[in-house]
């Protein structure tokens, strides 16, 4: 038995399950009492890399396992060899995807897993944008629509970034009230901040979090990340409009340390340059890094180690800087309230 880890394609988030092995499938459980077993025959290898193990369902496209390397071999003789470019790529052959899929395919499939680094810059930010956008559609209802608090949201962006949400290929970012600790940048320049990433921090801290995101963006890490994670298959997919199935994922995406390391420098620049003093976001990170792992477990998995970027947030503080706050006490409050009044998530 292997711990795992279950998008089911209906929920957000990852849920712990318990994974058994046995020649005609597998056997999923929680404690809870929850139970599930899937036929070999309806599962499907989708291993976009060498670091990764997970599973698919053929008959539920959201569906996704994630499993330890240890049951590799278990795996392989449950399902035989990996599809590693997903059913997409498999069903219609290699080089009808290449022609499809043109020459981003072509450069993925000759370059492997060093190629999303150097491909994600050359992706046209416009593909993307019906991708984001369907994903922040998808969160509708969840989504705060107060005006005021909206306007003081793409204030902190400006302010952080001056310019950002302006032109065609401005950041769009959107409050969502959902009571997790998070902020995630999608495809396509949208930026999302769960309420809690609001009500329970300060302007500055949350100034530092948008720059950290704004970064992600700027150095085409969401690309990137779609390309290392989800492998070619779906990115052509996601790319021809079927988005759905792929939500939960692209917002849990993970960078890598390079890119996190990356995005927090940016960000020290980014609020040295805006003036907003950068001790409120260490201290944010600072105090994640300690609470309990539920309040913070999506967060933190996507951004390891906050005790180190903590220090490194606060060691930038410059005493010879005029810092300002980042908002005015009336935008704070506008955006403190943006996600009340609306049905809880
Ligand atoms: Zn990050």
């Amino acid at each position: 038995m292997v711990e795992g880890r279950l998008y089911d394609g209906v929920t957000g988030h990852p849920h712990a399950v318990a994974v058994t092995f046995d020649p005609a499938g597998i056997r999923l459980s929680q404690e809870s009492g929850w139970s599930d077993e899937i036929a070999a025959a309806d599962l499907r290898r989708y291993d976009p890399g060498p670091d990764t193990l997970r599973l698919g369902r053929k008959d539920q496209p959201g569906w996704r396992l994630l499993l330890p390397l240890e049951s590799a071999t278990q795996v392989k003789s449950l399902l035989g060899k990996e599809e590693r470019y997903g059913r997409w790529v498999d069903r219609i052959g290699l080089l009808p995807a290449l022609v499809v899929g043109g020459a981003i395919t072509a450069a993925v499939v000759a370059f492997g897993y060093v190629a999303p680094h150097w491909i994600a810059p050359h992706v046209p930010m416009r593909w993307e944008r019906d991708v984001g956008s369907a994903i922040v559609g998808d969160f509708g209802d969840l989504r705060c629509r107060n005006a005021d608090g909206q306007k003081a949201l793409e204030a902190l962006v400006e302010r952080v970034s001056p310019g950002a949400t302006q032109g065609p290929d401005g950041l769009k970012v959107a409050a969502l009230n959902v009571n997790v600790f998070n902020a995630a940048a999608l495809p396509g320049g949208y930026i999302v901040v769960f309420k809690p990433a609001i009500t329970e921090t300060n302007p500055d801290a949350l100034a530092g979090v948008l720059a950290h995101e704004i970064a992600h963006v700027r150095r085409r890490h969401v690309t990137e990340a779609l390309l290392r994670e989800l492998g070619i298959g779906a990115l052509v997919r996601t790319f021809a409009g079927n988005v759905g199935a792929n939500a939960e994922q692209i917002v849990s995406l993970s960078y890598t340390r390079q890119n996190e390391a990356q995005a927090d420098s940016d960000a020290i620049v980014m609020l040295r340059r805006a003036q907003v003093s950068p001790r409120p976001t260490g201290a944010l990170f600072q105090r994640l890094s300690k609470d309990a792992p539920q309040y913070s477990a999506q967060f933190l998995e996507s951004h390891p180690a906050s005790a180190a970027r903590a220090k490194q947030f606060s060691a930038s503080y410059d005493p010879r800087v005029a810092y300002r706050p980042a908002l005015t006490p009336g935008q704070w409050k506008a955006l403190m309230i943006m996600c009340d009044g609306q049905a809880p998530s």
